[in-house]
């Protein structure tokens, strides 16, 4: 006879999963690599654990404009472009001629945030863009900024998303743009 479910355990099958909710490698919705919308359209549907939905799931109001309260764990989006600042607020305080040392810190930072980038299908994708002939560029804030800006723009075709113009990535994250 078919086993049934026990009350409380989740379902793990993605196909019963709305579109976008990208599973964790523990077998679990990953809520940093899904967006707030297939996170909202789970909720609804109740299909991962209702617990959990039940603690994140914001208030009515907010879930029909998808705005997320400010307190709630980022979704991918939310994530990307708090992590997407603070890397190039690094490169935009980089030294103008890095040191052996600062370089190879440099790498060495890059690299376990390729692996610990908490979305964990950004993060391999990341890895394999690095290893496919764009390792770090370190040797000063131009090539810093500029490899970062390129990596950036990696992730925005992979989206769909319009490149940002590599020429203008100091304007954008160190000096404010020219009047
Ligand atoms: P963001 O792309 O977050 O950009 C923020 C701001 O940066 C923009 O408003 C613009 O002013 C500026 N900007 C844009 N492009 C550049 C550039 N090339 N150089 C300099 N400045 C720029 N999301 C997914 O759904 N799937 C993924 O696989 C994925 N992979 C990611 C990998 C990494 C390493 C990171 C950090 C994020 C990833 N994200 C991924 C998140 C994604 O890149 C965006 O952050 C998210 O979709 C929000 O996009 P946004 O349009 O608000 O602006």
């Amino acid at each position: 006879p078919e086993q049934k479910a026990q009350v409380g355990e989740e379902d793990k099958t993605p196909k019963q999963l709305p579109k976008g909710v990208v599973l964790g490698p523990d077998g679990k919705p990953c809520r940093s690599c899904t967006s707030v919308s297939s996170w909202f359209a789970m909720a609804k549907q109740g299909t991962a654990n209702p617990s959990k939905i039940a603690t994140t799931t914001p208030p009515a109001q907010a879930t029909a404009s998808l705005d997320m309260p400010a307190d709630c764990p980022p979704d991918v989006e939310q994530l990307g472009r708090s992590a997407w600042t603070l890397l190039h607020t690094m490169a935009a305080s980089y030294p103008e001629k890095a040191s052996p040392e600062q370089q190879r810190e440099t790498t060495t930072f890059m690299q376990l945030f390729g692996k610990m980038y908490p979305c964990w299908v950004c993060a391999d994708d990341f890895r394999a863009w690095m290893k496919d002939g764009n390792e770090p560029r370190v040797s000063s804030r131009q090539d810093f900024g500029q490899w970062m800006c390129e990596a950036h723009n990696a992730v925005n075709v992979k989206l769909g998303k319009k490149s940002f113009d590599c020429r203008k990535w100091e304007e954008r994250w160190r000096t404010g743009w020219k009047d």
